[in-house]
């Protein structure tokens, strides 16, 4: 068995009735992410490395693009697709599951749906055509679940402020920013929050710090400073929080797909460890323990997959997919989050060591129950639509 990666092991495991084209698409994104992305991925996770060069190969394959419609320069292919690829390639690395869930479904999709007809011809082909990378920049230092809270303003078509822990940062070309307008700028409601879009290489505006963080080291998390930087409106005046909150509906299923590949590729390794490591003169795999702990996984995981896939359908369907985006996310995030932990106890002390990946899945699955929303906050959209005005204190 290789130490570094292991084959796909799943007997049972398949999402139902996709189309031919969707289960191509999957198995396209299935063979690179097994040829192309795992093999290295342990690599650029030891060196803090962005594979840029992966995204070139990504455009090439038309994923980059692949939920925009053909008249954008994507691959029209829809959305369920588009969360088949996320998971697959997750599966390999998580980190380019981040670059392309933010790519797509956070920098792509806010222009496709709220731009007028010149920005979207304009900006969504060279995106979708994988020219360059698109990032959302909604949280600050201090607003994180609370985006309204936010200090960054725009004024006479001038941006300033501060962005923190933006995913793509350091590479993106098309950055989605939210700031204040109108008021007095003391952060009271009539200082409205709206959209804007704002170029890598504007004048002003700068990365200024890389973050460091627990996973996920192939992806870009980097703070943002803008100081009266030109950047267009996307959307009306004051619809930026519900700019924002539809797109992070939208993203929350990609994250919850990425999490399903990265519980799967946990299952992967600790099922093929499983039936190789002997233990008292048998495989690990005839204890009953051991054998609990797979069977488990496996059925959360495949629980977690339907949850994205129906919320996925929804979606693209067009039909209302806030809930089941939430329960998915929710769910999702937290089987990554405990299978990878039991992946690593399957395996031992070789799941703690970098000998095997699992002790990078544990670390990148972490942050799935962080970002586009915390678990806590996607339980308080779940339980508000449960509970109305009664969960409202
Ligand atoms: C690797 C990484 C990549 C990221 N990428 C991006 C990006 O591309 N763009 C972007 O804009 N942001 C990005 N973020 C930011 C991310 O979206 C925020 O971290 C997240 O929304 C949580 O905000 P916070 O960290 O400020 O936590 P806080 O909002 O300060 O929350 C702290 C704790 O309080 C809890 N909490 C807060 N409010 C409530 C409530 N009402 N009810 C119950 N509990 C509550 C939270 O769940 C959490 O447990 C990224 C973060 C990371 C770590």
């Amino acid at each position: 068995m290789a130490a570094t990666h292991c084959p796909i092991v799943r007997p049972v495991s398949e999402p139902w009735d996709l189309t031919d084209e969707q289960s191509e698409i999957r198995e396209l994104a299935r063979r690179f992410s097994d040829e192309v992305i795992a093999p290295a991925a342990p690599a650029w996770d030891r060196e803090h490395r962005f594979p840029a060069e992966v995204f070139d190969q990504l455009a090439e394959l038309g994923l980059l693009g692949i939920n925009v419609p053909e008249e954008h320069g994507g691959a029209g292919a829809g959305f369920v697709a588009y969360t088949l690829v996320l998971e697959e390639l997750s599966r390999g690395d998580a980190g380019v599951g981040t670059t392309l869930a933010v790519h797509i479904g956070a920098g792509t999709m806010p222009i496709l749906a709220h731009g007028d007809p010149g920005q979207i011809a304009r900006l969504v082909p060279p995106l979708a055509r994988g020219e360059e990378l698109a990032a959302f920049a909604l949280t600050e230092p201090g607003s994180g679940s609370d985006a309204s809270a936010m200090r960054s303003r725009h004024a006479d078509g001038r941006l300033t402020g501060t962005k923190q822990w933006i995913t793509n940062g350091s590479h993106a070309g098309t950055f989605v920013v939210f700031a204040r307008e109108g008021g007095d700028g003391d952060g009271d409601a009539r200082d409205r929050v709206s959209a804007f879009v704002l170029r890598a290489g504007a004048p002003g505006f700068e990365v200024t710090r890389e973050e460091e963080k627990l996973g996920q080291h192939s992806s870009s998390t980097a703070d943002l400073a803008f100081e009266d930087s030109p950047a267009e409106r996307l959307g009306a005046p004051g619809a930026g929080m519900r700019i924002a909150l539809s797109t992070l509906d939208g993203g929350r299923i990609g994250i919850a797909a990425q999490a399903t590949g990265i519980a799967q590729a946990a299952l992967d390794v600790a099922s093929a460890y499983a039936k190789e490591r002997v233990a008292w003169g048998r495989p690990i795999g005839a204890l009953g323990p051991i054998q609990e702990k797979l069977a488990n996984m496996q059925t959360e995981i495949e629980a977690a997959r339907a949850l994205t896939l129906r919320a996925a359908r929804l979606k693209e369907a067009g039909r209302p997919h806030t809930i089941e985006g939430a329960q998915a996310k929710l769910f999702a995030s937290g089987v990554a989050q405990r299978q990878t932990g039991e992946a690593i106890q399957v395996l031992g002390g070789y799941g703690y060591t970098k000998e095997f990946p699992v002790e990078r899945y544990f670390r990148d699955a972490k942050v799935t129950e962080i970002y586009e929303g915390t678990s806590e906050i996607q339980r308080l959209v779940i339980a508000r639509a449960l509970l109305g005005d009664a969960a409202r204190a």
